[in-house]
């Protein structure tokens, strides 16, 4: 207590004089701290935006369902095993989703690297307790040239090395005895000359497991088992993307056999890889009701009620002298409903860039797509956006495009 007191006094030093650490004022360590009023984000310096983007990693994700909501906070006055809690909710989401077995992992990413480390290891604990270190091990994971992205990084922290191919045939040519897994990116499934089901078969053909990243194509929610329908023995998901669950969770799912190597290089077992990719309680029960409530949801409803918002917006800016919209009205998660807005930079002496950047820095900040500001369109995303920010950011684009 002694130690706590002077730590605080210690910390009351550095805060300018005026600002009030509310856990100074009657708090009394239960952990219920008063937060009536307080505006976090503004005491930090930070200024909250309006998202007329998209639901970005960067800018937060997706917001979640008041269920997981409910979830975690019942978890959070409860206490129980961590182990047991994984089993048990793996359990439970494998038979709500219809497949052999399931985990929650802190991302896709996180579902990826346990997934890989999954084949590398199985339930061997020396094994588990050495990677990355593959001396004497298979490591070699083929993949689509095509398929290279940012985040196979997951699957190269597990100290393999990426195989790239093109063809069956190169496929073929490159499995070897060090080959260990074949890797998928189904939102890039139309960009390599191997499709999914044939990826994933030719994975069967040969014996070699097959991981495939699910991130980013759902909903529709039937894509949870329909990878593994398709012939994959792993499938990674986000479940702070569509699923709407918290913003550092994830799923893996599929064979059982895998999944249980999976969990034994999770946390909370500690010399694993998973051990710093940590899920608490409250993420793990959140990820559950996410997959509960999503199965039961209309997703037609969101992209209603997106379209709806686009059109608003499209009427607000038309008096804009100079620019054109156009309308996407899509019904997919890979191109939700969205606005379009051109202008020729030469004539208004604006470009794209910069419009962007005065959207940004103006006051409130509101983000558009894309996040790059020298990006060549200037897009609004009505995914997170809400009903009643609709007038200020027509405002603030009449202020800046005309
Ligand atoms: C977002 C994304 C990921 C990473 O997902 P996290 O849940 O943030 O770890 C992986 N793959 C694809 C295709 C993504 O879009």
């Amino acid at each position: 207590m002694t130690q706590r007191r002077s730590f605080l006094k210690g910390l009351a030093g550095m805060v300018p004089a005026g600002v009030a650490l509310p856990f100074q004022t009657g708090c009394s360590g239960s952990g219920d701290i008063p937060a009536a009023g307080r505006e976090y984000f503004e005491e930090i310096g930070m200024r909250p935006f309006i998202n007329a983007a998209a639901a970005y990693s960067i800018l937060g994700g997706r917001n979640m369902w008041p269920a997981v909501i409910e979830a975690m906070d019942y978890a959070r006055a409860q206490n129980v095993n961590m182990d047991e809690l994984h089993v048990r909710v793996g359990e439970r989401i494998a038979s709500l989703i219809g497949c052999e077995a399931a985990l929650v992992s802190s991302g896709a990413c996180s579902a990826m690297t346990l997934g890989t480390a999954a084949v590398l290891t199985g339930t061997n604990e020396e094994l588990i307790r050495r990677i990355p270190d593959l001396t004497g091990m298979k490591d070699e994971v083929i993949v689509q040239a095509s398929h290279r992205f940012v985040y196979d990084h997951a699957v190269r922290n597990c100290g393999v090395r990426l195989v790239e191919v093109e063809t069956v045939r190169d496929v073929e040519r490159a499995i070897n005895e060090r080959t260990a897994m074949m890797f998928f990116v189904y939102l890039y499934d139309n960009r390599g000359q191997i499709r999914a089901e044939e990826f994933a078969s030719l994975g069967k053909q040969h014996g070699i497991p097959s991981l495939v990243d699910g991130s980013n194509v759902l909903p529709p929610v039937e894509i949870l088992s329909g990878l593994l329908d398709m012939g994959f023995d792993l499938a990674a998901f986000s479940g702070g993307k569509g699923l709407r669950g918290p913003y550092s969770s994830g799923l893996l799912l599929g064979r059982k056999d895998l999944i249980e190597a999976a969990r034994l290089n999770n946390s909370p077992n500690s010399d694993t890889i998973g051990r710093g990719m940590k899920v608490s309680k409250e993420e793990v029960l959140g990820v559950m009701v996410a997959v509960e409530f999503s199965l039961t949801y209309d997703y037609a409803v969101e992209y209603e009620r997106e379209g709806r918002l686009v059109s608003t917006i499209a009427d607000g800016a038309a008096s804009i002298p100079g620019i054109t919209t156009e309308v996407i009205q899509a019904e997919s998660e890979s191109g939700r409903p969205h606005l379009r807005v051109y202008w020729d930079a030469t004539a208004k002496g604006l470009t794209v860039a910069e419009a962007k950047r005065q959207m940004r820095e103006g006051d409130p900040s509101i983000e558009t797509c894309a996040l790059e500001l020298s990006d060549g369109e200037f897009e609004i995303g009505t995914a997170m956006l809400k009903e009643h920010e609709i007038d200020t950011l027509v405002r603030r684009m009449q202020e800046v495009l005309s």
